[in-house]
């Protein structure tokens, strides 16, 4: 028999390499073991054809996975997704990392408004973060995609990790590997050291990289928040949903009565009120009709994935049905948010509207972000 002496762990994902069984995680044919940089199979298709392939680590593993932290000392960087503030922030992290402290980063940054003010952003974050029930020591905002803020964050982290290992945490899709791969660059010139994708879960065991003589940062697996609009949306809707530049705002002035559709995918029907300006902040790609609330349910039942698109087919056989919430503003400028796919920004005085959403998908208000 032959005997592999060395144990291989993918460039990729880091998971142990294995050539016994393709249905589990690290699995590589033995024929590529000889190769200098091997990567499993699911990374490598991932890389070439950019594919996903299932494995057999269920959410729970990846949550004991990252729970281990709790028995290590070091500085927690929970990674968000700025544009899915509700759908990445991690309000029960403290019952996963333990005592260590938790440095917020808002990611993406790139796709907010230009216009958007950072400081009363990091504010806002801030404040959000406690009301969720999310301590923590403070608050950066990047781009991991453009490189912004990475240097203020560097220094940040070293600051807070006095000498300790940093331990990067986020759920799936928030930008993970590419924000690592930028602080690799960052400190090495290397490009690409982790694979990134388009779709949810791609990290797999942890990942070490040295920080200096004594420390590491540490790649956590990503964790899956199965509430997240991502998980029920074909490859192309989310490539349609899901932002990639900058979000131009879209202003609806709305009489009541009348009803504004994200694609099909959800609604909000303004009830009751006076005129009001609705400002939309979605993906550029994703269509918005505007229709009287009396044909909003026929138009929904005649036209949808075609004039109200996303979903497609694919998306309508996963997607649940569309649910109801009614929500009374009273003052200020709130954002009705539908996480994972955008939120629209109103000032509302005693302003009655009704959303319509996929089940499970948690819509909720909150002070306005912009
Ligand atoms: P992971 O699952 O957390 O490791 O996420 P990835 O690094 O694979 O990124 C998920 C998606 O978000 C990819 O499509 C990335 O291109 C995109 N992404 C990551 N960082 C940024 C960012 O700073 N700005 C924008 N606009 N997109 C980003």
């Amino acid at each position: 028999m032959e005997q592999i002496n060395e144990v291989l762990f993918c460039l990729g994902c880091g998971a142990k390499i294995q050539s016994e069984d393709p249905e589990k995680t690290g699995y590589t044919p033995k024929s590529t073991l000889a190769k200098e940089d091997v990567l499993c199979k699911r990374c490598f298709r991932l890389k070439h054809y950019n594919e996903i392939q299932d494995v057999d680590i269920t959410d729970d593993d990846f949550l004991k996975m990252v729970s281990s932290i709790q028995n290590k000392r070091g500085l927690v960087v929970h990674l968000i997704d700025i544009f899915d503030v509700n759908g990445s922030l991690l309000t029960n992290l403290p019952r996963i990392v333990g005592e260590n402290p938790i440095l917020l980063v808002g990611n993406k940054q790139d796709l907010l408004p230009k216009s958007t003010n950072e400081r009363h952003l990091i504010q806002w974050l801030r404040r959000s973060a406690k009301e969720m029930g999310l301590k923590v020591i403070d608050v950066a905002l990047i781009s991991s995609k453009k490189g912004h803020g990475m240097e203020a964050l560097s220094n940040m982290i070293e600051t807070y990790r006095k000498g300790q290992d940093v331990f990067i945490v986020g759920t799936t899709n928030v930008g993970k590997s590419t924000f690592i791969n930028r602080l690799i660059k960052h400190s090495t010139g290397e490009n690409d050291v982790i694979t990134t994708s388009y779709f949810p879960g791609t990290t797999l065991g942890f990942i070490e990289i040295p920080l200096d003589a004594k420390s590491h940062m540490i790649d956590t697996p990503g964790i899956v928040n199965r509430k997240q609009l991502s998980h029920y949306v074909s490859e192309n809707d989310l490539k349609l949903i899901h932002p990639t530049k900058e979000i131009k705002p879209r202003v609806y002035q709305l009489n009541a009565e009348q009803t504004l559709f994200f694609g099909g995918l959800a609604r909000i029907d303004f009830i009751k009120g006076d005129r009001k300006s609705f400002i939309c902040y979605f993906s550029n790609r994703l269509p918005i009709h505007r229709t009287k609330l009396a044909k909003a349910d026929e138009l929904y039942n005649n036209h949808l994935g075609q004039m109200l698109a996303p979903p497609d087919e694919t998306t309508q056989s996963m997607l649940p049905p569309l649910v109801k919430h009614s929500f009374r503003l009273q003052t200020g400028k709130s954002d009705i948010v539908f996480p994972g796919l955008g939120w629209v920004s109103v000032a509302g005085e005693k302003i009655t509207v009704e959303i319509h959403a996929p089940r499970g998908i948690a819509v909720s208000l909150r002070e306005a972000l912009i």
